[in-house]
């Protein structure tokens, strides 16, 4: 797996700069800091790319529509 690192992101845990680095684990985005080795993983945000990816390399869709369901209600209690 390729890490890159991310221009400009602070650490949160050491606060250094420019030490994140990020890649990709499955549909994973793990950013981790090589400075304190803090990780930090988060599902993909991109849906639009994500979907498009993953129709063309996954037989089944429907695991990809089923989280953001779940994320409905969340933003809907911010409205
Ligand atoms: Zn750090």
């Amino acid at each position: 797996m390729k890490k890159r690192f991310i221009a400009g992101a602070v650490c949160p845990k050491c606060s250094a700069m420019d030490r994140l680095v990020i890649f990709m684990q499955g549909d994973t985005t793990v950013r981790e800091c090589v400075e304190c080795g803090f990780t930090d993983s988060q599902k993909e945000l991109e849906p639009q790319a994500e979907l498009e990816t993953r129709v063309n390399h996954v037989d089944d869709p429907v695991d990809a529509t089923q989280p953001q369901d779940s994320d409905i209600s969340p933003v809907r209690i911010l409205h």
